[in-house]
């Protein structure tokens, strides 16, 4: 059946030839100068069934044509055969070699690509003797003899149905174009061999992944150059129709190794689990490619080649999004991918044969050899970089960085010399300076809190008594400021050849936050965690059950009072949250001391106290217990060598039948206690019916302001600025103005107090700023080239906390285009101290936008110039408290002092509060460049300082 089918063809084919007449051959010329000439488009191939074939011969010079017949080497075959001819025009002998190459990239295709081998397997010509077979590993090379006046009809078979190139060369031509394309080849490979070994060395190195990485794509190259270089052959007897497979298994080890490379020098297994699936995934198919290879050597290499195109490719977008990411690596591995891009795209042309070039083999060849020396770069600047800490560490090195990198703070008793040693961070943390607590270890139980310190002794004794076991102990250490934080020790004992305990070693971990968090948990939720009074919950708790008793005995009646100190807020910005509290510490102290059995006092919130009073009835009693009350408080409170005093608005209000809800007597408690504040402060008032009907003025001025600030009823006012020496006002500070329209004038603290309460500050300093940025730069163009001025505008804390005060500082310095370095911001110690850091970073930047910082009212604070002065102010305002003279006229010491050392820190001076032309005469003596205050203005409309500005200058002009 098969032989019947085979005939059939035969014989179709057989008609096909009879059918199609025969194209005649057209004889190349060969002339005797030309080194090389392509034959390639002069070959007519043949397909024929069949193991031998007839063929025309081209015309000779008497155009005679001929007709032969060759036989294949093998019976039964049938190849491929390729016919040209060649014709000898000269009347010299011609000797030529005629070169067909095992492999040619140019063209070779993609998806099944050619990859070489043997194409000639003997060639018959029509006359004269049979071409030689000349010795050569990479290409089939016949010495063909040209008889003058001779053409000669060639007609070779073919290994391959394909024959991708024939060139007739000048044989000493081809020697020296071999020998040169060799002396490029080795010093290509040599480049590759030492790249490929210095990068192996650098593995040894240096442990990092990414070095075998990068040395295995190195190895891959080489090894891929090795065999198209066609030095493999001539180093291992290689068959030629074997030198594919190599080929092919290289082009996927060169696929594996890129992917490899990409993935440990990205580490990749770092940023998605999933890149390790899809890696491994695609490696062990590279892997699977090279034993496919040795079955079928094209598919292995088209596949080869897509994994590389494919890697590279998606390489580039992983770079991309990496380097978006800020990943250092990726971008360094950009010049490298680029190149490695360009590359691949030049091979695809070339492969595909776009691109046709005897030298582009070489060429890419070359470019590969640059991509590997790239990747060597690229990887040894990651090896040179980085401290002495990278690579090989001994175990002690390991637990020393483990435990500076854990924080932990090391705890260790040298037993023998009896001397505790702590790590610097463990006394810096506690504010202590270095080597405090340092010394023989009772010394250091001094640090411990005493009830704490029998307990710890009782086990660090146990521990040297047995010489094993582990401490694992909670205690408190003082800090610098007295207070106790909680620590966890941690440590083991050492045990010397004397079989006696050497030293015990460990860390101390800092466990306040956990403990206080317990703690808080049980007594937060009905105390006040600063003074561990009852809150608000428990107090109505507590007034409940108070109410609940008096239903059965009517004697007892329950008295509330509320007790709200005055101008607290001031005291706590002029003094420092830290001793605010203390001071609010020592007033609940005071109070409970007056307390008797059953009466509760609580904080309901901030500086307001309340007090449920069971124990006395009688009104007349009960005035004098509000009496004791106002005592207590007004008594002064020393700190830090001065005394303070305060006052407080109390509310009273007795418990009677009519009350139905307990809390309704509490807010009449507090309503009385803002009506004391109405009038002044420092008051008692007992609750009247008549109050509720005023019903809570602060809830209507809350309202107003709100309304006021829509409406734009608040204005702003400036209060000049003088330079002293040169006797000019030299600029403004802007101060808020109400003017209610029933109330009257409403005192500037009071309202900014208001508008910090309810949440109102940052539209009215937003409001503020805007009016007196835009007022400044009217100014500016007006008396340009007279006077330089500049503005300050005060800031409150809970502009300065929020975020986007930059961004309005930005606006509105762009906004009014100001002369540089002529709007200031100002602001009290205590605001940037309650957060210092951030304080920091933001007037940092205040300050990098263009805008000065001034450091409002100092002197009324508590910390010291040098404390400050790691913040960027500019200029120091210094309080009128300080500036005022005292009842005999002198000044404190303090001022000439601070005005010293503000000058020796760069920073310009203000003076608040010069009152009289003598305080300005002494201020300018005491070296105080600015002053304000009432001698000089008040606070005032714009147009009047317009007014005032060009009267002065016009007095300078005439007196000029
Ligand atoms: P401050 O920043 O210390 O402002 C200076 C205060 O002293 C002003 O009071 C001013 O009228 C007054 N003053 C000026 N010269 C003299 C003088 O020679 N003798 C005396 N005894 N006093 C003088 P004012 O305008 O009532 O402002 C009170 C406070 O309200 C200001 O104190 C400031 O902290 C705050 N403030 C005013 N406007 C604003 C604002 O727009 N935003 C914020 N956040 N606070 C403001
Ligand atoms: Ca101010
Ligand atoms: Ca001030």
């Amino acid at each position: 059946m098969r032989n019947r089918i085979a005939a059939l063809i035969c014989l179709a084919l057989a008609l096909m030839i009879q059918v199609s007449p025969l194209r005649a051959l057209e004889a190349v010329s060969v002339p005797l100068d030309v080194e090389a000439i392509d034959l390639t488009p002069a070959v007519e191939l043949r397909r024929q069934t069949g193991d031998q074939i007839q063929v025309s011969t081209a015309a000779d010079s008497e155009g005679i044509v001929r007709r032969i017949e060759v036989h294949a080497q093998e019976l039964g075959s049938s190849p491929t055969w390729a016919i040209f001819s060649l014709t000898n025009s000269s009347d010299e002998q011609i000797d030529r070699l005629l070169v067909a190459p095992h492999f040619k990239l140019a063209g070779s295709g993609l998806f099944r690509p050619d990859l070489g081998g043997t194409r000639i397997v003997a060639i018959t010509p029509s006359q004269g003797f049979r071409p030689e077979k000349e010795e050569s590993t990479d290409a089939d090379i016949f010495l063909i003899t040209l008889d003058p006046g001779s053409t000669v009809t060639f007609i070779a078979e073919l290994k391959e149905p394909t024959l991708p190139k024939l060139t007739l060369w000048q044989s000493n031509a081809y020697k020296d174009k071999l020998n040169n394309l060799t002396l490029f080849r080795g010093i290509v490979i040599g480049i590759s061999g030492l790249a490929a070994l210095f990068l192996t060395i650098l593995f040894l190195v240096k442990g990092t992944a990414m070095f075998p990485a990068a040395a295995s794509f190195a190895w891959a190259v080489l090894i891929y150059l090795c065999i198209d270089f066609g030095f493999w052959p001539k180093v291992f007897s290689i068959h030629p129709d074997n030198s594919a497979i190599f080929r092919s298994s290289a082009e996927a080890v060169i696929a594996a190794a890129l992917l490899i490379f990409l993935f440990a020098y990205l580490n990749l297994n770092r940023w998605h689990i999933r890149f390790n699936w899809i890696a491994l995934a695609w490696l062990s198919g590279l892997v699977v490619l090279i034993g496919v290879a040795i079955v079928d050597a094209p598919l292995a290499a088209g596949i080869a080649r897509m994994s590389s195109a494919v890697t590279a490719v998606c390489g580039l977008a992983l770079i991309v999004w990496l380097s978006l990411q800020g990943y250092d690596r990726a971008v360094m591995l950009i010049p490298t991918w680029t190149l490695l891009l360009l590359w691949l795209l030049a091979a695809s042309f070339t492969v595909a044969g776009y691109l046709e070039n005897d030298l582009i083999a070489a060429a890419l060849g070359g470019g590969l050899v640059l991509i590997v020396l790239l990747v060597g770069f690229t990887v040894m600047q990651h090896a040179f970089a980085g401290g002495a800490i990278q690579g090989l560490v001994s175990d002690n090195e390991r637990r020393a960085l483990a435990l500076v990198g854990s924080g932990d703070v090391v705890w260790d008793w040298d037993v023998s010399r009896d001397r505790v040693h702590i790590s610097a961070d463990g006394e810096m943390a506690l504010g202590w300076s270095r080597g405090t607590m340092e010394g023989p270890a009772l010394r250091w139980l001094d640090f411990i809190h005493p009830s704490d310190r029998d307990r710890l002794r009782t086990v660090l004794d146990a521990l040297l008594d047995q010489r094993r076991g582990q401490i694992n102990e909670e205690f408190r250490l003082r800090d610098h400021e007295g207070h106790f934080r909680w620590f966890l020790l941690r440590a083991r004992p050492v045990v010397g050849s004397d079989n006696e305990v050497m030293r015990c070693v460990g860390t101390l971990f800092d466990i306040t936050d956990n403990k206080t968090a317990e703690e808080r948990l049980l007594h937060d939720a009905v105390h006040d965690n600063l003074t561990g009074l009852p809150n608000r919950e428990l107090f109505l708790d507590r007034l409940d059950a108070a109410l609940k008793s008096v239903k059965d005995n009517s004697e007892a009646k329950p008295t509330i009072f509320v007790i709200d100190l005055d101008r607290f807020k001031l005291v706590n910005e002029s003094v420092g949250m830290n001793v605010g509290d203390t001071i609010l510490m020592t007033l609940a102290r005071r109070l409970s001391r007056l307390m008797k059995g059953g009466d509760t006092l609580a904080r309901l919130q901030g500086d307001q106290f309340a007090l449920l009073l069971l124990s006395e009835n009688a009104p007349e009693r009960i005035a004098a217990f509000a009496e004791q009350v106002r005592k207590a408080i007004r008594a002064p409170i020393a700190f830090g060598g001065r005394e303070l005093f305060l006052t407080a608005s109390v509310g009273v209000a007795v418990h009677n039948e009519k009350y139905r809800f307990n809390d309704d007597i509490l807010k009449d408690a507090e309503l009385a206690m803002y009506n004391a504040k109405k009038h002044g402060g420092d008051r008692t008032e007992a609750f009247k019916p008549e109050m509720r009907k005023e019903e809570n003025y602060r809830l209507v001025l809350e309202s107003d302001l709100r309304q006021a600030l829509e409406k734009q009823q608040i204005r702003v006012a400036f209060q000049p600025i003088m330079h002293l020496q040169e006797n000019r006002i030299a600029g403004f500070e802007a101060l808020a103005r109400w003017e209610h329209p029933k109330r009257g004038r409403i005192n500037t603290a009071e309202f900014i107090a208001l508008a910090e309460e309810i949440g109102v500050i940052q539209d009215l300093g937003l409001y503020v700023l805007d009016q007196a940025a835009r007022q400044l730069s009217t100014w500016q163009r007006e008396f340009e080239n007279k006077t330089p001025l500049f503005m300050s505008v005060n800031l409150s804390s809970r502009q300065l906390m929020r975020h986007d005060l930059i961004n309005d500082v930005k606006t509105i310095l762009q906004r009014y285009e100001l002369a540089p370095n002529s709007l200031y911001l100002e602001l009290t110690e205590s605001l940037v101290m309650e957060n210092p850091e951030f304080s920091m970073q933001v007037l940092a930047r205040i300050r990098e936008l263009g805008a000065g910082i001034a450091l409002d009212d100092f002197g009324t604070g508590y910390s010291s110039l040098a404390q400050l002065q790691r913040f960027p102010f500019d200029i120091l305002k210094i309080d009128r408290f300080l500036v005022k003279p005292d009842s005999s006229g002198r000044r404190p010491v303090i001022l000439r002092s601070i005005i010293t050392m503000a000058r020796d820190l760069g920073l310009d001076v203000i003076a608040e509060g010069a009152e009289t032309m003598s305080d300005g005469l002494e201020l300018l003596q005491l070296g105080c460049r600015y002053a304000q205050g009432f001698a000089y203005g008040e606070p005032m409309p714009a147009e009047k300082i317009t007014d005032l500005m060009t009267r002065a200058i016009r007095r300078v002009a005439a007196k000029a």
